[in-house]
């Protein structure tokens, strides 16, 4: 069944939307994105996303495309268009199409920014069968640009990873930069110490996670010990526990790093009730 996407203002079946060769997005990655996961039907978060997609735009030097008002509106359209009760929202923002290819930016007063979004369900996000297993990941080092603080739909590395992982009978990689873990290739990074739950600090090498800052606040408020420091892959390999979070997997137990099982080679118990307490308030603020 063809889904109804958003492109420039309009609702459109997925085959009659089309975007120019000449789309800054696809000739140059010039573009920002946001996923905002859909649990019955309502947005997780979409304050954070809406926020944060205002921030990337304007450390790229984009003009504000849409109103969050306006944005919201699209997401809420797109959810009862589609029928989605489970699932994901993907929206991406590119600089638009000058009708030409140039490294020089459009004038934003001629070239508008081109936006897209549709739906993708997945109705097993809540009810994912690996959050009882766990992830095995591989470590690889970090190729990315400096910004990765900056949402830009420059994947390819990262996709890149997810390929060496799979072709190592892993489901992720865990990137590693001056010996220290940076991020997962779509998701932050966490072990856990002793109790302590550990993650590397917000800086320009880590994309600033939504599901970070709502698990991190979770986590204080139920009395847990965070560190927010770096930590090395050896340390990780040593943890009782690992972990990440993202959008699309909430909190996601990690239970072997290169071979190497972490802990009990099982999902760990500070990861599990996470994840828990992540769905249960998450869903309290869902809109
Ligand atoms: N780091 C990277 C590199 C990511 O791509 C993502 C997910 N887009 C995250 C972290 C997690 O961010 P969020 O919790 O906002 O989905």
């Amino acid at each position: 069944m063809s889904r109804i996407v958003y492109l420039n203002g309009e609702f459109l079946d997925e085959n009659e939307a089309k975007v120019s060769i000449f789309d800054r997005g696809f000739l140059m990655a010039d573009g920002v994105y946001e996923v905002t996961s859909v649990i019955n039907g309502k947005l997780i978060d979409f304050d954070g996303h809406a926020v944060r997609l205002e921030r990337s735009m304007k450390e790229l030097m984009m003009d504000s495309a849409i109103s969050k008002e306006n944005l919201l509106e699209v997401h809420r359209q797109l959810i009862v268009q589609n029928n989605l009760n489970e699932g994901m929202i993907y929206l991406q923002i590119t600089r638009g199409s000058p009708n030409d290819r140039d490294f020089v930016f459009p004038d934003p007063k001629e070239v508008k920014p081109t936006i897209v979004l549709f739906t993708q369900s997945n109705s097993n996000m809540v009810q994912n069968p690996k959050a009882k297993i766990g992830m095995k990941v591989v470590s690889i080092p970090d190729e990315r640009w400096g910004r990765r603080d900056i949402k830009t739909v420059q994947l390819l590395y990262p996709s890149m990873g997810k390929m060496i992982a799979k072709s190592q009978g892993a489901d992720d990689a865990w990137m590693v930069e001056d010996g220290m873990v940076t991020e997962g290739t779509s998701n932050n990074a966490y072990i856990v110490k002793d109790d302590s739950i550990i993650t590397r600090e917000l800086s320009n090498d880590i994309l600033h996670g939504i599901t970070r800052a709502a698990v991190l606040r979770f986590a204080n408020e139920a009395q847990m010990t965070v560190e927010e420091r770096n930590f090395s892959i050896e340390e990780a390999k040593n943890a009782d526990e690992a972990f990440i979070t993202s959008a699309s997997t909430f909190v996601m137990p990690v239970v072997n790093i290169d071979g190497v099982d972490v802990g009990t080679g099982k999902p760990g118990k500070i990861a599990a009730r996470l994840r828990e307490i992540y769905l249960e308030e998450t869903l309290k603020t869902a809109i």
